[in-house]
């Protein structure tokens, strides 16, 4: 079961970038240094993007807010 459908873009562009931004991105573009990623590692995620709203969602379960 091979699928013959180019898929190269199936992966969304890094938060901030770009190329992002031109898919409706709307996370943080300075904070996520232009797509180049957070001075700590990794990228800050808005809920609110179409691209990454679930990423950041699935993100925001896994930590809970249990005190
Ligand atoms: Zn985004």
């Amino acid at each position: 079961m091979t699928s013959p459908e180019p898929r190269a873009e199936s992966k969304e562009p890094n938060p901030g970038s770009d190329a992002a931004i031109e898919q409706g991105c709307t996370c943080p573009v300075l904070d996520n240094g232009h797509g180049t990623g957070w001075i700590g590692g990794g990228f800050v995620l808005s809920t609110l993007c179409p691209l990454h709203g679930e990423t950041a969602e699935s993100y925001l379960d896994s930590i809970g807010d249990d005190e």
